[in-house]
């Protein structure tokens, strides 16, 4: 696709200027990470990642992705209740996925238990790519959703000044206009804010729990920062620290370094490689917790690729929408092809697809954190090796989207300043807070674009792949 800026990606002199410039915006307006060397100190920062330009966005389709939203959040929250569901797309992937199967030992453990908390509090991330058809139309089409440790949205606040800056600099100041303005750190705060205040003890505080290797403080400290100012006290705790200091009192309160927990916001948790045998004990006595999870176990769940694909079966909305047939409608249309590798027939025609033309598909393991996926040859592979086995259950195989290519420039620390061709992928930020039966907050507070060169198939920004970068509206 053309980009309106392309005037600029040929001008090299003024590229080199602006690339100070870029920088030194984002160093100013806190669109910061720590170093790989340093991930536990903030002696030395650097900028993270991002675009030297914001990336073309139709404009009909941001609004469509915004729009589809509340849907997306009431769906995760429907299907997060139930039970019956969850065991049935998730029974082939729970016997080969150990990941996933300990992740619903979890869930079923608490069940069992019975709820000790009412009050639900979901912080999601809706991921599309446009999809270039053949047809010359372009399309939203879901990537997948966070529902677990859903990153950037602090950093993302303040990347629209960054770019407009930019701009301006660049003498392009009127196409900063059409840069929508973003600020998911308030609504994510609005979200754990309202959750604390319903938990209803001034004195009880809301828990990040963090990983062991913090390269993208300064993101989460944006969302804590924002609650320090409306008076809730946060603290930050990794999984080790609650193994050796949480635990529960009267009426399965949790409690650490003698702090009632209200709020257990997981930015870590989403990946095999965070557990070991004492943290997945902790993370059960967090969700045993009469502490508001977010997201809790059922709703993590939710989130796994395989309910995604198991989502796109015929009928499969309706049961989460019975009475919202527009709902279904709006969701649905964000869907692309997403099929089931369980044994059987259904599964054997969607090995025999994919090898025949594997190109056309993406194959995906239930894994978060990017990196994962498998395509091309590597996917031909890996179906041969286990298409006789109930190994292949672990995954589903979706059809790949294809984004029309951009030209743009990708800042990075140490990387070399050369325009290449890029894809872009947009993420809409989803809160609801619910209190048993009733829906007591239901939005979309922003979004995130994210960039990477059409080099890799894969990759978030944390894996070092893609970039923050904006929409410019067109
Ligand atoms: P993760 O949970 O690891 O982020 P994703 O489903 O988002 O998993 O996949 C990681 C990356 O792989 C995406 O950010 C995107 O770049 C690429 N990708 C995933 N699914 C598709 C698809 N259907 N078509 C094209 N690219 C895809
Ligand atoms: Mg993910
Ligand atoms: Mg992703």
């Amino acid at each position: 696709m053309a980009s309106p800026l392309e005037d600029i990606l040929a001008n090299e002199a003024l590229l080199k200027d602006l690339v100070s410039v870029a920088k030194d915006a984002a160093l100013l307006q806190g669109v910061l990470m720590r170093t790989k060397e340093e991930p536990n100190a903030s002696e030395v920062v650097s900028y993270a990642p991002f675009t030297m330009f914001p990336s073309p966005v139709p404009r009909p389709l941001f609004e469509q992705a915004k729009q589809v939203q509340r849907d997306f959040n009431l769906l995760v929250d429907r299907i997060s209740q139930d039970t019956e569901f969850l065991e049935q797309a998730l029974a082939s992937t729970i016997k080969v996925d150990d990941f996933t199967a300990q992740l619903f030992k979890i869930y079923r453990q608490v069940l069992q238990e019975g709820l000790s908390q009412p009050i639900v509090l979901g912080l999601n991330r809706s991921d599309y790519m446009l999809d270039y058809g053949k047809d010359g139309n372009t399309s939203l089409k879901q990537v997948e959703i966070n529902t677990i440790a859903a990153g950037f949205g602090g950093l993302a606040s303040w990347t629209p000044t960054v770019h407009r800056h930019i701009l301006k600099v660049a003498d392009k100041s009127d196409e900063g206009f059409r840069i929508p303005d973003n600020n998911p750190t308030k609504g994510l705060a609005d979200g754990i804010a309202k959750a604390w205040e319903m938990y209803d003890s001034k004195s009880a505080v809301v828990m990040f729990l963090v990983e062991d290797f913090q390269m993208n403080i300064y993101d989460h400290r944006f969302v804590e920062n924002e609650l320090w100012s409306r008076n809730i006290h946060v603290i930050r705790r990794t999984f080790d620290e609650v193994c050796e200091r949480g635990s529960l009192g009267l009426d399965k309160r949790l409690f650490i370094d003698g702090l009632e927990v209200a709020v257990v916001y997981y930015r870590n948790g989403y990946m095999p490689q965070n557990y070991t045998e004492q943290r997945w004990e902790a993370r059960l006595l967090m969700e045993r917790s009469r502490a508001v999870k977010c997201p809790d176990i059922s709703t993590h769940l939710a989130g796994t690729k395989k309910v995604q694909q198991e989502l796109a079966r015929p009928g499969v909305l309706e049961r989460f929408f019975p009475d919202d047939q527009e709902a279904v409608v709006r969701i649905r249309a964000t869907f692309t092809g997403l099929y089931t590798l369980d044994m059987g027939e259904e599964g054997d025609r969607t090995v025999a697809m994919a090898i025949a033309d594997p190109d056309q598909f993406v194959l995906k393991p239930q894994r978060e954190g990017g990196g994962n996926n498998i395509y091309g040859e590597d996917m031909c592979k890996v179906l041969h090796n286990v298409k006789e086995s109930s190994e292949r259950t672990a995954y589903i195989l979706m059809d790949k989207i294809r984004p029309q290519p951009v030209m743009n420039i990708l800042l990075r620390r140490g990387a070399p300043l050369t325009p290449s061709t890029c894809l872009s992928e947009l993420g809409m930020y989803g809160v609801y807070v619910r209190q048993g039966k009733e829906m007591v907050l239901n939005d979309c507070v922003g979004h995130l674009l994210r960039t990477k060169s059409t080099e890799h198939d894969d990759g978030g920004v944390t894996a070092g792949v893609a970039v923050l970068d904006n929409p410019l509206l067109c």
